[in-house]
């Protein structure tokens, strides 16, 4: 068992390592039940981080909007003008689902594979046996939690790749780059981040998110996703006297998620299988309401499935219950579609992470991005890795050295710029 070390130890020995914390130290966590825009307005005060770096550094056209959104612009340089624009973007906001308040960053350097004790309460540790990936990054600086709170590599790691490069590129000509646009969303966390922003204003003509995860992702293709809401309305009797009169629409509720094909759901599915996930149940005797949602890959599949949903609902009414009502809303679309024609754009991606000596990892991404709206709104955007692992909680993790990949990439991309045709 190791003791990593406070950040503090380590501060103002690698820029890019303090770029990264100063955005992780900021409390960003979003908030799915508030109907604010911005969801929490702790995310503000990162945003007005963002553009006060931005507007010292000399981008052009910086923005905050009042829904929190940043964005600005890199100027071409010299001759590359005609270059299609190319667009970044990374979110702001951190999972609400572990805290976000008293980030206090550890590093185990040069770390040996052993067992990383986070903290003593609990203990906490972080160990490659229950994160067997961990173990591609022996030998390397792992920064890591306290063990109470996330760490926010998700997605200030893209965040930091992304500033690190435009703000190097300006004024640079050994390194000539089209004009980039840089976008930073909130609420990326609830399915929320790509809200405040108005695409074709952006003027882009295709981008990047860089959100993923290891070292290596490139992620082209998402699911297809619908959320779906069933009410189920019953008849409401006194139970003395309910002999075939009363309705019960707690069991019409129960018995319709009781009946969905248990092999398609997401404890059952991996890879390209999609799935119906039944994620809250409630309501009484008269009326009982089941949300969903609906997971596809393939496209003639997805629809399929909404489809068969609707059917299977609707052939639950028994007796004289009134039909169901079925209310299904599309979410976000396979962003592969939108790629296709435009194979240039991954060409690009995969020159940029050869140029760092990666090899890009391809593989179907089992939820979304905020690139699969872009890609939906015509504005093609694969998804990046940030090197980042362990999301969402308390072992959330992301080596040094990674950071240091990730920036290289971000940079070639934008070396890359100048001459993309995409
Ligand atoms: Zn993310």
């Amino acid at each position: 068992m190791i003791k990593p070390v406070p950040y503090q130890n380590f501060a103002g020995k690698d820029p890019l390592l303090d770029r990264f914390v100063s955005y992780a130290l900021v409390p960003t966590g979003s908030d799915p039940e508030s109907a604010a825009s911005p969801s929490t307005s702790r995310q503000l005060a990162l945003a007005e981080k963002l553009r006060k770096e931005l507007e010292a550094a000399g981008a052009a056209d910086v923005s905050l909007s009042a829904k929190g959104v940043v964005t600005a612009t890199i100027p071409p340089s010299p001759g590359a003008g005609n270059a299609p624009v190319m667009m970044l973007n990374a979110h702001m906001d951190t999972s609400p689902e572990a805290s976000c308040d008293g980030i206090a960053p550890q590093i185990a350097c040069r770390w040996n594979g052993d067992d990383i004790l986070l903290s003593e309460d609990g203990p906490v540790v972080l160990s490659v046996k229950r994160f067997p990936e961990l173990a591609r990054h022996i030998g390397e600086d792992i920064v890591c939690t306290n063990g109470k709170t996330l760490l926010g590599a998700d997605d200030k790691a893209g965040i930091t790749a992304i500033m690190d490069a435009a703000l190097r590129c300006p004024g640079n000509p050994e390194e000539p780059h089209a004009e980039i646009r840089l976008v930073f969303t909130p609420d990326e966390e609830i399915g929320r981040g790509t809200e405040g922003v108005d695409i074709p204003s952006l003027g882009a003509n295709y981008g990047f998110t860089v959100d993923g995860g290891d070292v290596g992702g490139l992620e082209s293709e998402t699911f297809n996703a619908a959320s779906a809401r069933i009410v189920f309305r019953g008849i409401s009797v006194h139970p003395g006297s309910a002999k075939h009169r009363m309705v019960n629409a707690v069991k019409l509720a129960s018995a319709f998620v009781g009946a969905l094909p248990s092999s398609e759901s997401p404890e059952e599915t991996e890879g390209h299988e999609g799935f119906f996930h039944p994620v809250a149940i409630r309501g009484g005797v008269e009326s009982a309401t089941v949300d969903l949602i609906i997971r596809d890959h393939d496209r003639v599949l997805f629809e399929e499935r909404k489809r068969r949903l609707a059917e299977m609902a609707e052939s639950f009414p028994v007796g004289t219950a009134p039909a169901p009502v079925v209310t299904i809303r599309d979410q976000y679309l396979n962003m592969k579609e939108f790629l296709k024609g435009r194979e240039e754009i991954l060409e690009l991606a995969r020159k940029a992470y050869r140029e760092c000596g990666i090899e890009p990892v391809e593989n179907p991404v089992r939820g979304g991005t905020d690139g699969a709206f872009f890609s939906s709104q015509g504005l093609p955007c694969p998804n990046i890795f940030t090197g980042g692992l362990n999301y969402h909680g308390i072992y959330e993790c992301i080596p040094v050295q990674s950071l240091h990949k990730t920036a290289c990439v971000v940079s070639a991309l934008l070396r890359l710029s100048a001459s993309c045709k995409a």
